[in-house]
This record gives C-alpha cells, structure tokens and sequence, in this order.
C-alpha cells in the first residue's frame, strides 16, 4: 500500500464514520449537512471555528449561509457528531475528536491542539456540588509565542 492510499483511505474511514453518526442520529441527511461532514472531517482529527468552515464552503463552491453553518455545528455537536471547545476568548472552536482529550491554545497564533488525557493527571478535585454529577474535566493549557 503506498502512502497516498493509506491517507485517503485514513480520511474516508473520518468521514464515514462521522456520515454513520449523523444516519443514526434524529438529524435528517440532508445534502447539505453531508457536505459538510465531508469538509469537517476530510483531514481527521481538528479544531475550526464556523468562520473557519465558512472560508473552507467558500473555496469548495458550495453556498452556505454563515449562520446556516453555525446552525449545523451545533446540531452535530448537541448529537456527539462533533465537540465544541469554549475557551475564556469568546470564540467557540469545534472538534472532530469527541473523546476527552485535553487541549494548549495558542493565545498569539488563536491555535488549539490536542493534550492526551493520559498526559494530564488531575490529582484534587473539588467536592461535586449536591444533585450534580461529574461530568468531565477538560483543561486547556494557555501557551504564547
Ligand atoms: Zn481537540
């Protein structure tokens, strides 16, 4: 197998299985929302904000409203197709990756990238208040240039 096989193998297997999520979610398979999944997920794991996607629906030809795309991106992430990241700036970055995973961001170049959650160990938490449960914990490591 050469290495160009083994990428756009790698990048259908994203895309597929991000198109399984959205057939087996109550979200109807639109044209539009499958283009989407193509162009979200092409390049596998990653981080975008809609304004990003919106550029990207641009170059591709494609006429999607900027609001239709936020739209979009919040279904897919209210249906675990997509994750979204909200970080003290008040931009709302997604992510393909929906495991728990950890992030830096970048505070000069606005860049998110993924930490394992195996190489953060949180060692204290604060007592979960009454009738809440524990749902996950999400650091992000600012960093600068
Ligand atoms: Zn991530």
């Amino acid at each position: 197998m050469d290495l160009i096989y083994i990428i756009t193998m790698k990048k259908n297997l994203h895309v597929n299985k991000a198109l399984d999520l959205l057939k087996s979610s109550p979200l109807k398979v639109t044209s539009q929302r499958t283009r989407l999944i193509e162009i979200l997920f092409k390049n596998g794991d990653h981080h975008f904000t809609a304004e990003d996607v919106h550029k990207e629906v641009d170059k591709n030809k494609y006429k999607i409203s900027l609001a239709t795309i936020y739209n979009c991106l919040n279904q897919f992430t209210k249906h675990d197709i997509l994750k979204s990241v909200r970080l003290s700036s008040d931009k709302i970055y997604f992510d393909t990756n929906t495991k728990a995973h950890h992030h830096f961001f970048c505070v000069s170049t606005e860049k998110l990238s993924d930490i394992k959650s195996s190489d953060v160990e949180i060692s204290n938490l604060p007592t979960i208040p009454k009738d809440k449960k524990l749902k996950s914990v999400e650091v992000v490591v600012n960093i600068s240039d």
